[in-house]
């Protein structure tokens, strides 16, 4: 699994940071985190391609999260992949985005499925990951995100070697947790294999802090929050909605998270060590992101 930071910035893009943007690789699936303004050329210079895009989720409406929108889906078009591409976001996002395209002269070359997600919980799963989505709290619908990988079997070699359990169908069996006989003997999947715990990586931007971000973010492996404001500015980020880095912090600590990383930040910040620094003081493992930024998990 590998996350890119395609975008940093909040409101408005500065030289170093484009507006917010994450994308998520793991097996055939690419899926974007919010498409702010210019993300296409952000992916082009990231050697990221556009048609591995399966999946666009939408935070909220708010511009630094979707202006990039059109541009994007216009060069997926125009490849002409014969693939479709699933758009998520909170209630409104069929208006929005038809609202949006209704400007632009578009040739509809690409299938394009908008969901709207109106209740809290999973709302995408197959056998290998689940998305979920909680509502946040911004002046307009928002929602965050986790995608939660499935904990998966293992065989234990060493195990099924001793045991002489040759490969193919019955190992398959005890892979899917089920009993088997072998040369007579029961054999469970207990003895002969371990579970492997699936990863979690959950997204927070934009909110105040309320309840929905710790559980959200509970437990997982990597929270990648926002972290707009450093806490001198806390009545700002009260009065425009959003979270100082501190509070990004407090969540990860409270949520039992193992790693924290911030983004977008406000230009007033040409230097982000007061951000890190205020995170610093309520959880160790922090960064800031920066755009091309690239984390293996
Ligand atoms: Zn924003
Ligand atoms: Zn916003």
């Amino acid at each position: 699994m590998q996350i890119t930071f395609l975008g940093t910035a909040s409101m408005k893009p500065t030289k170093e940071r484009n507006p917010s943007a994450v994308f998520l690789k793991y097996k055939t699936e690419g899926i974007l985190f919010d498409c702010g303004e210019g993300t296409q050329r952000q992916m082009q210079i990231m050697g990221i391609s556009i048609p591995s895009i399966t999946k666009i989720c939408i935070s909220h409406w708010h511009g630094d999260h979707i202006l990039g929108l059109p541009g994007l889906l216009q060069t997926f078009a125009a490849e002409e992949t014969g693939k479709t591409v699933n758009i998520y976001g909170p209630k409104g996002t069929k208006k929005h985005f038809d609202a949006i395209f209704r400007g632009v002269m578009f040739e509809e070359k690409l299938k394009i499925n908008i969901n709207e997600i109106t209740k809290p919980g999973v709302f995408f799963e197959n056998k290998d990951f689940k998305i979920t989505a909680m509502p946040l709290k911004h002046p307009v619908p928002c929602i965050g995100y986790s995608f939660v990988e499935k904990d998966k079997r293992r065989i234990k070699v060493s195990v099924v070697k001793k045991l002489k359990i040759p490969e193919g169908p019955l190992l398959g069996e005890l892979q899917k947790g089920k009993n088997i006989t072998f040369k007579g003997k029961k054999i469970t999947p207990e003895e002969t294999t371990r579970i492997v715990k699936g990863r979690k990586i959950t997204i927070i931007t934009d909110t105040m802090l309320c309840a929905n971000c710790y559980e959200l973010a509970e437990n997982a492996d990597l929270l990648i929050c926002e972290g707009t404001f450093a806490s001198n500015l806390k009545d700002k980020a009260e009065k425009y909605g959003h979270l100082t880095a501190l509070e990004a912090a407090q969540t990860a600590s409270k949520a039992n998270v193992k790693k924290l990383i911030l983004t977008h930040f406000s230009a007033r910040y040409k230097d982000i060590t007061e951000i890190e620094e205020d995170a610093r003081t309520a959880f160790d493992n922090v960064i800031c992101a920066y755009d091309g930024l690239k984390i293996n998990l």
